[in-house]
């Protein structure tokens, strides 16, 4: 969501006349911010700290952007002379103007959502974007699920889809300008259009994208077990261009933990999902997040986890120790594990996790995919990354002329978080 936000913000500016500069000659540094974690914070205060002990004469100038300016916006302003405006997710629609406001002046802004259900967008396409060839879209804002950890329904406001007739105009325009892969992404994406009135929901959306001219594939995040139905699997299953890769967070193996965590489902009818996807998609990839740590978490609970692990054999695990944030309901509750028991538990599910990862990552090896080349791997020369269809991360040999193609590749090696390859040459396959 925060990379969406920010191409939409670099779009915006670029319009307008500014050109995107390297961080030490920059007259303006914006922060898109998340508040999931306290470290994820803590990045930022940091970068901020360090961006304002070199900063002279007023420049650069620091505006901070998303979820951590709309928790703790006000005594950023506080703590931080550099930093002259902070604007809250629901209010971007504000910023350019904030923007032009205290470049022209001394001024200092603080443009908070002050109504979790009003909305004031920034009415432009993630053009200027970090990847040329994939295009995340929110097809939602805000969440209402309330899970008694997260902060994202405290800091984004209320749930609300977004008219499908916008989302398709931004697909249109995202297709013309070179993007082959559509993700489209909300909080929780089952629920899409539960707010419309009318029975219009993600399926429909999902099947209405995927059948738009030059939408070469679309993936989707984040699912939640309570909502995902039948009907999406079942169009996943028609539309070849939709991947088949599912992030579904379970979050707990116990259905005690999941319940103080105000999941709305238990493990068996997370199994009843996995069960009816397996059974629709004839390989289907699915990832999970989990967290480890939540208050009361007993030994138990958290062998429990391990169990669910082990059974649902996720291609991925994004597990994350818990983190209080100030003013969820599981900040307050008795029974915060120990930091250390947290780090212990998380080791340990991290390495049962890998083995997993590895074994199914290593059944591939030998096997033929089709990938989107989409960028240059972060390491080692003339070396190229694409992602399959089940979002596996491919890295291979190649050149700058197939960046943005799909191709064929064929798995010669595996590792935890991507698999080696080669390109088939055309003709050959
Ligand atoms: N809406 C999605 C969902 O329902 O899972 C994603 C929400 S959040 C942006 C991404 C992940 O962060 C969650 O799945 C959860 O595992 C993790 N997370 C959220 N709050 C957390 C906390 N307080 N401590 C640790 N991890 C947290
Ligand atoms: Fe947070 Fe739960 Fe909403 Fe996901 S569904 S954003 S975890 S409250």
């Amino acid at each position: 969501m925060n990379v969406y936000d920010a191409d939409r913000i670099r779009t915006a500016l670029v319009s307008t006349g500014w050109e995107e500069a390297l961080e030490d000659v920059a007259t303006l540094v914006i922060f898109v911010t998340c508040s999931i974690r306290e470290k994820a914070e803590q990045k930022v205060l940091s970068e901020i700290g360090r961006i304002e002990s070199r900063s002279a004469e007023g420049q650069p100038v620091i505006a901070v952007v998303g979820c951590m300016a709309q928790r703790i916006g006000d005594s950023l302003l506080d703590r931080f002379p550099a930093v002259r405006l902070v604007c809250g997710p629901r209010n971007l629609g504000r910023l350019l103007p904030g923007i032009d406001r205290i470049m022209d002046s001394r001024e200092r802004l603080s443009i908070l959502d002050e109504n979790p259900v009003s909305l004031e967008d920034l009415g432009v396409s993630p053009l200027f974007r970090e990847n040329p060839w994939k295009a995340y879209i929110t097809i939602a804002h805000g969440c209402d699920n309330f899970c008694t950890y997260c902060i994202v329904p405290h800091v984004r406001g209320r749930f609300m889809s977004r008219d499908p007739e916008g989302i398709f105009l931004e697909v249109q325009e995202l297709v013309s300008s070179g993007v082959r892969e559509i993700i489209l992404i909300g909080q929780n994406v089952n629920t899409y259009g539960h707010d419309f009135g009318n029975d219009y929901r993600f399926s429909s959306l999902l099947d209405d994208v995927a059948s738009m001219k030059g939408v070469n594939r679309i993936r989707f995040c984040t699912s939640h077990p309570k909502d995902l139905t039948e009907d999406v699997v079942r169009v996943m299953s028609r539309r070849p261009s939709i991947c088949t890769g599912i992030n579904l967070p379970i979050q707990s193996g116990s259905d005690r933990i999941l319940g103080l965590m105000n999941r709305g489902y238990t493990v068996e009818k997370y199994a009843s999902i996995i069960e009816m996807i397996r059974d629709h998609l004839p390989e289907p990839s699915v990832t999970s997040d989990l967290i480890v740590g939540f208050p009361g978490e007993t030994d138990d609970d958290f062998r429990e986890s391990v169990r669910v692990v082990e059974k649902f054999r996720f291609d991925l695990v994004h597990t994350a120790a818990y983190s209080p944030r100030d003013g969820t309901p599981a900040a307050r509750m008795d029974g915060q594990v120990p930091f250390a028991v947290k780090k212990r538990r998380l080791a340990e599910i991290n390495r049962i996790q890998e083995d997993i990862t590895m074994a199914i990552n290593d059944a591939l090896v030998g096997r033929e995919f089709e990938v989107l080349v989409d960028g240059f791997a972060p390491r080692g020369d003339s070396m190229l990354q694409g992602r399959t269809s089940a979002d596996k991360v491919v890295i291979f040999p190649g050149d700058a002329s197939l960046l943005g193609s799909f191709r064929m590749v064929r798995i010669t090696g595996s590792g935890n978080w991507s698999l080696r390859g080669e390109i088939i040459p055309e003709g050959t396959q």
